[in-house]
Order: structure tokens, then sequence, then C-alpha cells
């Protein structure tokens, strides 16, 4: 989906070295710590006595997005949230970021500047550094690998692994907007095949379709706990959905956990649009992904301090690992949780 359709300047017009200034000649440093960026050999970062925080992420075309209905400068947008969101689950600052694009002939410059204008309003709006990439063709579709740098002190680096017995298990935000945001889009797909000329009314599911198009970051986070003084035990951020995030806590930290259903923080429109699809919004809660939200534990001495934030929920709390990972129902059943990746929520539904 290129929004720019009147201008199509092939690749090759401009050449490799061409192409990377072009698109990267709006990006300035912002970061004390980047000493070189762009242009050189390789970026030089300096983070003094803090500890660095390294990830990364590639998307690629037909498997991580549908360039049918996301649009190139959401997918720049948010190629970069999903791999900050990863900096912030460390607890950590994200500070510089390297962009890595394949892409075949098929996308002329005006569609990679669209990219590029997501990547640029991501970094200002992130307060972060593009310093380097690479820029490469492909047989075929686009390929987006991106790496995010962080900073964080010490102390304050929150691995999954910390987690203890009796710990609050505490959500940001709220859950399954994005899972239902992406069906809405694949309906108005569906509907489109049929009758291209019919008009998609997106208008009541604007808060959901942005979810799934334009997610944010929860940069906020390690900034408020330090504020709150709460040292999290143990944090990873919701990208494929809160019961396979509680099993890697779990997991990792040895413990068991107890997540009530009741609990669990839904948009009025995720609710409202699950009854319209006939989907349970606890199942789309626990299986849907890409919501970017954090999930953390902490001791409960810390309870009095994040009580009354809006932006925190608790959820359940952490076990004995031998008493297992369990959902209480409303009905006040207890089911075991399970691993329902984004990818297997086809064949969950079909087992209900
Ligand atoms: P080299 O051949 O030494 O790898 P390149 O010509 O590929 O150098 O890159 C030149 C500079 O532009 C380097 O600083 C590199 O990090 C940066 N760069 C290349 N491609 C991109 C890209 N897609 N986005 C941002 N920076 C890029
Ligand atoms: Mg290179």
């Amino acid at each position: 989906m290129f929004d720019n359709k009147e201008s199509r300047t092939s690749l090759s017009e401009l050449g490799e070295f061409g192409l990377i200034d072009h698109l990267t000649k709006f990006f300035d440093i912002k970061q004390t710590s980047t000493k070189i960026g762009i242009g050189d050999d390789a970026a030089v970062l300096n983070f003094e006595n803090d500890e660095v925080v390294i990830t990364t992420d590639m998307l690629v075309e037909g498997v991580h997005f549908d360039l049918s209905f996301m649009p190139l400068k959401h997918l720049g947008y948010k190629a970069i949230m999903v791999n900050l969101s990863d900096v912030y689950a460390m607890n950590a600052e994200a500070t510089q970021v390297t962009v890595s694009i394949a892409a075949s002939n098929r996308f002329p410059v005006e569609a990679l500047e669209e990219l590029y204008a997501g990547i640029l309003l991501a970094s200002k709006t992130y307060n972060i550094d593009v310093v380097g990439g690479d820029t490469t063709s492909s047989t075929s579709g686009l390929v987006i690998s991106i790496t995010a740098i962080g900073r964080a002190k010490k102390e304050a680096i929150t691995t999954r692994s910390g987690a203890k017995p009796n710990d609050l298990l505490v959500v940001t935000g709220d859950l399954g907007a994005a899972y239902m945001g992406l069906q809405v889009l694949e309906r108005e797909k569906q509907v489109f095949k049929v009758n291209p000329n019919s008009q998609p009314d997106l208008e009541p599911y604007t808060y959901i379709v942005e979810r799934q198009l334009k997610p944010e970051a929860r940069k906020d986070i390690p900034g408020l706990l330090k504020a709150l003084e709460v040292q999290p035990t143990s944090m990873i951020d919701i990208s494929d959905g809160l019961s396979s995030e509680i099993i890697h806590l779990c997991k990792n930290s040895k413990v068991g956990a107890n997540l009530f259903e009741e609990k669990i923080p839904l948009d009025p429109a995720v609710i409202s649009v699950c009854e319209e699809f006939n989907i349970d919004s606890t199942t789309v809660s626990l299986s849907g992904g890409e919501d970017y939200e954090l999930l953390f534990t902490i001791d409960q001495k810390d309870f009095e301090k994040i009580k009354a934030n809006p932006n925190l929920t608790v959820i359940g709390h952490m076990t004995e690992e031998h008493e297992g990972m369990h959902l209480i129902t409303r009905a006040n059943q207890k089911i075991p949780i399970q691993s329902r990746g984004w990818n297997s929520f086809t064949d969950a539904k079909d087992e209900e």
C-alpha cells in the first residue's frame, strides 16, 4: 500500500549509496551517548558506567505484515516499536537503533521514503538515534531487521527470572485490542475482494485498528517505576499474548502463577467487538498478540506504591512452582494456563 502513487522512481535509478543518503538525510543525533552515527564504517557509542542492552527483531513481508492493509509509514513505526518494547522490558532506556532493509524492485524509492517517514517519526517521538544499518536487494518482498540499543543502571536491569512466590503480577495498559484490530482489518480485506468499490467504515473501530497499525511501546514505564521507587522482580513485554508471557516468566523464575480473569484490563471497545465477532474476550487477551504492554512482578510490600496508578493493574500473583499456572475464572474455576501463541490461536478456537 503506497500512499504516494503519483511518482515511481526505481531503486536502481538512485543506486545503493544514493538510496542510503536519500533515506537517512533527515536523521539527527539527539543522544549524548552517540559519538558517531550514520556515515562511517561503524557507529561509536559511550554509556560511561551504565549497562548496555541490545535486542534485534526481523519483520518479513507475508509472515509478519501484510502490505495490503498496512501502510508503509505505519510499518516503519511499528518495526521500531517492536524493538523498543524489548528494551523497555529490561527496565532500560532505549537510545539507538540500526535499521537494515532488503527490498525487491517491486518497491519504488517513494515506498521506502514512506517506510523511513515512519522510522523518523518513531525516532523523534521516542528520542532515539538511528546510527546505522544496511541496505540490500531481495528477490521477493520486503524484510526489515532492526537492532535496538539501550542503557540502564546495573541495579535497574530486570530479567524474566527474578519472580518469587507471592510476588504480585502486574500489567500495563489494556490487552487484546491489537488482535481485534487485525480481525477487523482482515474482514474488510475480504469484503474489498468481493466488492472493490466498498469503502470500509472503520470509525467505530478507531482504537483497536490503531493499536494494530500504530502500536506504542511503553517508554514511560521504566521511568514511572523509578519515580515510584519500585524495582520489579521480573519483567517481559507482551508480544505474543498474556498466557505465553506468563509462562515465560514462570519457567524462567521457577515459580507458578494464579491469574484472575476478572482483573484482566480490557478496553470497552475490545469487549464490544468481541461480542460482534462472537469471540471470548478473555481468550483474546490471553492469546492475541502485539499489544506491546509490559508484564512484571513486584514484591507485595510495593503494592501501596502502585495501587493508585491507572496505568498499572494487578492481575494475579506468583505461587510455588509445583502449584502450576492457573487462570481463576469469574465462576471461580481453576483452569491451567496453556501456551497459545499467535499462530495456534485459530486451533485454540476450534477446540472450544
Ligand atoms: P558498508 O559498506 O561499510 O557497510 P554502507 O555503504 O552499507 O557501508 O553504509 C554506509 C552508512 O550508512 C553506514 O553508516 C551504515 O550504517 C548506514 N546505513 C546503510 N544502510 C542504512 C539504512 N538502511 N538505514 C540507516 N543507515 C544505513
Ligand atoms: Mg553495509
